[in-house]
């Protein structure tokens, strides 16, 4: 087969960026090989019954790309963008991620091409219970167990929960993780991703000698990780100046009132900032937000935000990934130029997964930790592996993307050479 290529943008740079960093570690050809496939690619077609009575397909997917460590793991996507290829590439990004993280699972994704902001409850209902049951034969807790994603959330996994456990007539808490607190749910995950978006850039700021008070923030995207991200960060001192979600993006050089923001969000309708105001505050075009003079930016939306058009018109000298691939490679090499450092996504945004593993281990255990259990032992892991990543990038004198991707690698190779190939 050979190394791959792919049209689609993320897909490329997922190749990319892994054969990057397996030809640094010297890693042996046929391990290039298997890495860079995925081990199962699924494609299914998940029929709708819309409210107005019309029947309505829809585009599905799951990915396996690797379960050398253990059972596959990733979210699942609800958005009008979700291919095959988009999802190979973010199952991939899971398995380095989960790997790095030091938890026992490999990488999978998946997702639905819809846009749920335009369906009904019960629209959203049907979609992911037919979904659920179009990949039922190939999940489980033991071998591909999903997470929620972008559009997905608690309401999601139980629908997914509910559908499985019926068709396999036993509850299968652990198959689904981020379910709400109360049905299965761990108290914390929530808050997960965002807190440790937000211990990262902490930790980064700690190590660069930098004070959180009088540190500036400009977040793009203010869903669930971007708004719990922005209220640690402000809880830690700094001040965030600009945040973003698809209405608008809104900037006030004297800080954001985060809580505010977050209230006005959760009594919208749809979830958003629409309507958001306080002194001070302005609307701005929402490309202007990723060019805010700011000390540090983090991207909590979606992909390839940050590429070779406006790359060059950054100012912040640093940049916290939430999102999973909001660099492209080209961004990437310009933005390193400029000497700006960025913390990479899959150690920046992996508290989601460490989370759902404290989720599927409680659910496995039947016997749920206390919130501050849950917290302490997510900051224990993160402070970590922004460490090692940290050293091992300031010995070496790398990148720390590529300082993790070779720490992450690694891992996976020593569990692929122990098992051999057989299947
Ligand atoms: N969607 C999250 C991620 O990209 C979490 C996935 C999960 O918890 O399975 O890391």
């Amino acid at each position: 087969m050979g190394k791959r290529t792919s049209e689609n943008v993320l897909l490329n740079i997922a190749l990319k960026n892994f054969y990057g960093a397996a030809e640094e570690l010297g890693l042996e050809d046929s391990l290039v090989e298997i890495l860079g496939n995925s081990e199962r690619k699924l494609s299914v077609s998940v029929p709708v019954v819309m409210d107005d009575g019309t029947t309505k397909v829809f585009n599905g997917y799951r990915i396996q790309h690797s379960t050398a460590i253990g059972p596959a793991k990733g979210g699942t996507r609800f958005h009008p963008d979700v291919n095959l290829d988009e999802c190979e590439a973010l199952g991939m990004l899971m398995t380095w991620k989960c790997s790095l993280a030091g938890i026992p699972y490999g990488g999978g994704k998946g997702g639905v091409e819809c846009d749920p902001l335009q369906m009904s409850k019960g629209e959203k209902e049907r979609l992911s219970r037919t979904y659920a049951a179009r990949i039922e034969p190939l999940i489980g807790t033991w071998i591909d167990a999903p997470g929620p994603d972008v559009n997905t959330g608690g309401q999601e996994m139980i629908w997914f929960m509910d559908t499985i456990s019926k068709i396999r007539g036993k509850v299968e808490p652990a198959l689904f993780t981020g379910k709400p607190v109360g049905l299965w749910g761990s108290e914390g995950r929530v808050e997960a991703t965002g807190l440790g978006v937000a211990t990262c850039a902490l930790e980064f700021l700690k190590a660069i000698k930098k004070d959180p008070k009088g540190t500036t923030f400009v977040i793009q995207g203010f869903g669930n990780v971007g708004t719990h991200a922005a209220l640690t960060l402000v809880n830690a001192g700094a001040t965030v100046v600009g945040i973003s979600d698809i209405t608008g993006a809104y900037y006030c050089p004297k800080g954001i009132d985060i809580k505010k923001a977050q209230q006005h969000a959760s009594a919208h309708p749809k979830k958003l900032l629409e309507g958001f105001e306080q002194p001070g505050l302005e609307k701005i075009p929402a490309e202007e937000l990723l060019l805010l003079e700011a000390d540090i930016l983090i991207p909590a939306a979606l992909e390839g935000v940050v590429n070779k058009d406006n790359a060059d018109k950054v100012k912040v000298k640093y940049i916290v990934e939430a999102a999973n691939g909001p660099i492209t490679p080209d961004a990437d090499a310009i933005l390193d130029a400029k000497g700006v450092l960025i913390v990479p996504d899959f150690l920046a945004n992996s508290g989601g997964v460490i989370g759902s593993y404290f989720e599927w281990a409680q659910n496995l255990g039947g016997f749920f930790w206390t919130r501050e259990e849950y917290n302490s032992r997510l900051l224990h892991i993160m402070k970590g592996n922004f460490k090692r990543v940290w050293d091992f990038s300031q010995e070496r004198h790398v990148k720390m993307r590529r300082a993790a991707f070779m720490a992450a690698i690694a891992r996976v190779a020593e569990a692929a050479r122990l098992r051999g190939i057989f299947l």
